[in-house]
């Protein structure tokens, strides 16, 4: 437990947020940052880890209660005529105002109750009313009743050439679907379905191939219908939705239907000239490079950039020198023949 970081927030909840929506909230997150779902990168495993933690305090009744008493948060208890909604007031105080509100609220509390209450009963009695009121959504459960698959969110990456030309791309998903021992019903002859534990439902892993327009740009969101979380007992299936990264490439750039180039060519193909393929998004293009191509030299080539509706933009070609470093002893020979060469044209 730390209690420098905020549960809550990393949670999207209210500090009043009963233990379901908790749960809920923690199986989006959780199906969102999976490292199964976003790779294993350092960024989605921490994500993934303070997810994982921020529901493991706040589910634990001992443990939320202790994290919010440290953190300096209370839920004020209100009148009696108001308990029955959603109208729990809820005030998050830094750690600085935290004693102070601390004992203002103790004070306020004791009022309104016209009894004297330590501040820790102040807790259990909120505590309590959680407790009831899960017991009672719990009773008028959602059994039988339909429910709708909730979408999932999943990054995508491409490649340049992935994304100019379009692709079918794996990815792997989180997907919550009807128990399939019970069938979603919770109940399995009267009896809590022990599959599921009575939820209803499960989660599995799960592949989908999709195929990715040609044109795609970084940052687009491509919607696949039906196939998010299952509905259960008849409700709707969610959609999914593919958020498209592009990898930063040098190689190639996006400028409008333009795309830039840069091609590497060695010392020897820049002085002698030389013929190159290079990808475009019609396949591949055979390029003449002149003779006594120089670094930063451009060459365009016409109507092989990207298509979009009647117009094609252009492929521009930036060339770039590349020194060679490794070089053969056959190569430095060769090499050292130059230098000799060009010293005596000099010395003349
Ligand atoms: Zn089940």
């Amino acid at each position: 437990m730390d209690i420098k970081v905020n549960y809550y927030e990393i949670l999207g909840v209210s500090v009043t947020a009963e233990t379901a929506e908790i749960k809920s909230a923690y199986r989006k997150l959780a199906r969102q940052y999976h490292p199964d779902v976003c790779g294993n990168d350092e960024e989605s495993v921490n994500k993934f880890k303070k997810i994982t933690e921020a529901y493991e305090v706040l589910s634990d009744t001992e443990q939320r209660k202790k994290y919010n008493m440290l953190k300096g948060i209370y839920t004020e208890r209100v009148e009696k005529t108001e308990q029955t909604g959603k109208n729990e007031k809820a005030e998050q105080v830094n750690e600085e105002t935290k004693k102070q509100e601390a004992s203002k609220a103790y004070k306020q509390t004791s009022q309104k109750q016209k009894t004297q209450q330590g501040f820790s009963n102040v807790f259990s009695d909120i505590l309590d009313n959680l407790k009831n009121k899960q017991s009672t959504s719990k009773n008028k459960s959602k059994k039988e009743q339909p429910k709708n698959g909730e979408d999932i969110v999943c990054e995508v990456m491409l490649t340049m050439l992935e994304a100019i030309n379009g692709c079918n791309k794996t990815v792997n998903i989180l997907v919550t679907e009807p128990c399939k021992a019970c069938n979603g019903r919770q109940f399995i002859n009267q009896t809590k379905c022990r599959a599921c534990d009575g939820k209803g439902e499960e989660q599995n892993h799960k592949k989908i191939t999709v195929k990715i327009p040609p044109s795609v740009k970084p940052g687009s969101k491509i919607r696949i219908p039906n196939e998010g979380n299952k509905g259960i007992n008849g409700g709707k299936n969610g959609d999914l939705y593919l958020n498209v990264q592009i990898e930063t490439s040098d190689i190639y750039k996006y400028d409008g239907l333009n795309i830039n180039y840069n091609l590497v060519l060695a010392p020897h193909d820049a002085v002698l000239g030389c013929t190159k393929e290079i990808n475009v998004p019609d396949g591949k293009v055979s390029m003449k490079i002149m003779a006594g191509t120089t670094q930063g030299q451009k060459y365009r080539l016409a109507n092989q950039g990207i298509k979009k509706g009647n117009k094609t933009g252009d492929l521009i070609v930036t060339i770039k020198i590349d020194i060679p470093k490794d070089l053969t002893q056959e190569e430095k020979d060769l090499y050292k023949k130059l230098q000799d060469v060009a010293n005596k044209e000099t010395a003349k």
